[in-house]
């Protein structure tokens, strides 16, 4: 029977980047990834944040299929007819490379497998892993499409909907629908230059990002546009639960967005040309899964790593530092010829030294937000309401700010009650 020295199960970026390392330092891997090629089965915005990448795959920005370098990013706080803007631009055109690119995961993903495949790993796309195999609770390789390879650590990267672990009743972490959001997302295309000039960008290579709260298609969740070469990628997650009690289908939620005036003045004459849909994990430091176990590993949102703090959502360089803190236990393990789970335990404490997981830490207080109504169905409205008061010389007296606002809140929401929310906005995202 065909034995390697890792098998790692899925080529998202938590799985490419295991087996790149891994390679690199001369094992032999073989990934296996479902889609008949990386990327073709993924949903993703995407936003890449370059920091964790550029440690992993210095000068990435070289010969990576990137869309545009983002220069600027925007929360935008959406009324039923009003918008708000807090927007971001990094002028400096120096910077190499920028903070964050958008891509496009079909066009990404294959390049980072090419990654792994040149330090030496095998890919085999196009093949579904059924099973982990196990002997006296160890796991000791996989099963797919009817045929068993063995190895001495399986990589488990399937993503968000990672079931391998729970069929081999390896499970041990539970999780509420409640910690669940369903992803949905348009891919427009627009002329190049359409996007460059709409966008107000220097010229192709720039780009921006909105994330959008508010009116994002009637339940709570956020929304998302972000510009690519000759596309836009617009989408919306939204809670599980509260679609589920909306009784709305995703694609109708998706499409209230988009009609929304702030959106659909910014993808006007476009085409779509792909939908998709996809489960994804809240993240945060408290909902982190369950690691690693005799014989395995688990990475990137298989162990439901995701930090979403509403300015950003990042779950791919939150993928790829946990594929290299795992792949330097399993290094580890190696020298100590030992896969046990005891050996490796190191990955956990790799994972927690990573700025990513302080990260993590810093901003797990975002999370009660997230479950906090008003930021989505009160706020955004009454922020159009105050600035609509401010900027409009009407047939009433004009009011200064503070009086506009007791006015617009009347009804709404209480002062005691927005003091508290107003604290709970400071905990989660300034102090
Ligand atoms: C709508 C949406 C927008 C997002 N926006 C962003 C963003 O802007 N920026 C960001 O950083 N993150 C974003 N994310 C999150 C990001 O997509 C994930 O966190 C990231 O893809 C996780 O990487 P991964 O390698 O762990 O899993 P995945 O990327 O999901 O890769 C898992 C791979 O495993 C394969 N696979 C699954 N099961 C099997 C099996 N049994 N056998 C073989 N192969 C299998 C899959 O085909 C897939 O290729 C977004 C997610 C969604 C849904």
């Amino acid at each position: 029977m065909e034995k390697f020295d890792a098998i790692v199960v899925g080529a998202g970026p938590a799985g490419a980047t295991a087996a790149y390392l891994l390679a690199k330092a001369g094992m032999q891997v073989i990934v296996i990834e479902r889609g008949e090629t990386p990327g073709s089965k993924n949903v993703s915005g995407a936003l890449l944040f370059s920091q964790v990448y550029s440690e992993i795959f210095p000068k990435f920005w070289e010969s990576a299929p990137l869309e545009r370098a983002i220069v600027g990013h925007a929360i935008t706080f959406l009324g039923e007819q009003t918008s708000v803007n807090l927007d971001y631009r990094d002028l400096d055109e120096g910077h190499v490379p920028h903070n964050a690119y958008s891509v496009l995961r079909a066009r990404f993903d294959p390049w980072m497998a090419q990654q792994a495949e040149d330090a030496g790993a095998m890919l085999m796309p196009g093949f579904t892993v059924d099973k982990l195999l196990q002997e006296n609770g160890r796991v000791v390789g996989i099963e797919a499409g009817g045929d068993a390879l063995m190895a001495d650590v399986v990589v488990v990267a399937e993503g968000t909907r990672s079931g391998l672990l729970k069929e081999a009743g390896l499970r041990t972490d539970e999780y509420h629908a409640s910690d669940v959001s369903i992803g949905v997302k348009d891919v427009i295309a627009l002329p190049e230059d359409v996007i460059t000039n709409r966008f107000q960008c220097l010229n192709a290579d720039e780009g921006v990002a909105y994330t959008c709260v508010g009116h994002t298609g009637g339940v709570e969740g956020g929304g998302f546009l972000y510009t690519n070469k000759d596309t836009l990628s617009v989408g919306v997650v939204a809670k599980i639960d509260a679609v589920y009690k909306s009784k709305l289908q995703p694609h109708a939620i998706l499409n209230e967005f988009k009609a929304h005036p702030f959106i659909s003045r910014l993808i006007a004459g476009g085409e779509i040309v792909e939908y998709s849909a996809q489960a994804i994990h809240r993240g945060g430091v408290h909902l982190i899964g369950q690691l690693y176990g005799d014989g395995y590993v688990v990475v990137g949102s298989a162990a439901r790593l995701l930090l979403n703090n509403v300015m950003t959502l990042r779950g791919m360089d939150v993928a790829v530092a946990s594929a290299a803190a795992a792949a330097k236990a399993i290094l580890a393990a190696r020298e100590m010829g030992d896969y046990s789970h005891t050996a490796l335990a190191g990955y956990e404490q790799n994972f927690k030294a990573t700025n990513v997981y302080k990260d993590m830490v810093t901003f797990k207080d975002t999370y009660p937000l997230l479950e906090n109504e008003r930021l989505f169905h009160v706020y955004p409205e009454l922020a159009g309401a105050v600035l609509g008061d401010m900027f409009t010389v009407g047939a009433k007296p004009s009011k200064k700010g503070l009086k506009a606002l007791r006015d617009d809140m009347r009804g709404k929401v209480s002062l005691w009650q927005m003091l508290m929310d107003m604290n709970q906005i400071g905990k989660g995202l300034v102090r």
